[in-house]
């Protein structure tokens, strides 16, 4: 369980490529907005994060992973994590964007990785 706090992680750039291959521009890491989304696409107003399924406490199994040991330690830094992950998002969409999480298990699945984000880029 690998911790997806740095930039540049795989599962970003795996993103970046597809939004590359669509010709689609965009910022990254935009420090004046909320949570500071991994992806921007100022245009269309529309933010995407990369999330690693442990710290921000996915639905997959992954994100269901409970640590043997300091499991109270755990839990509150994953739930704070959640959060802040649901008050950036909120922050952001009273501001007018739509915000698109990507989330480190779909990496595995590139397809269906691609066809998610071009059903959020099109919308
Ligand atoms: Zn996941």
């Amino acid at each position: 369980m690998a911790a997806i706090k740095g930039k540049n992680t795989k599962p970003e750039i795996a993103v970046r490529s597809i939004l590359a291959k669509m010709r689609i521009r965009y910022q990254l890491h935009r420090l004046d907005l909320p949570g500071k989304p991994d992806i921007v696409l100022p245009r269309r107003r529309k933010v995407i994060f990369v999330h690693g399924c442990f710290w921000h406490v996915h639905r997959c199994r992954y994100g269901q992973v409970k640590p043997a040991t300091n499991a109270q330690f755990w839990r509150n830094k994953r739930q704070k994590t959640r959060a802040r992950d649901r008050r950036n998002r909120r922050a952001l969409s009273n501001a007018g964007w739509k915000v698109f999480t990507v989330w480190e298990c779909w990496i595995k699945k590139p397809k269906h990785l691609v066809t998610r984000l071009s059903r959020f880029l099109t919308a």
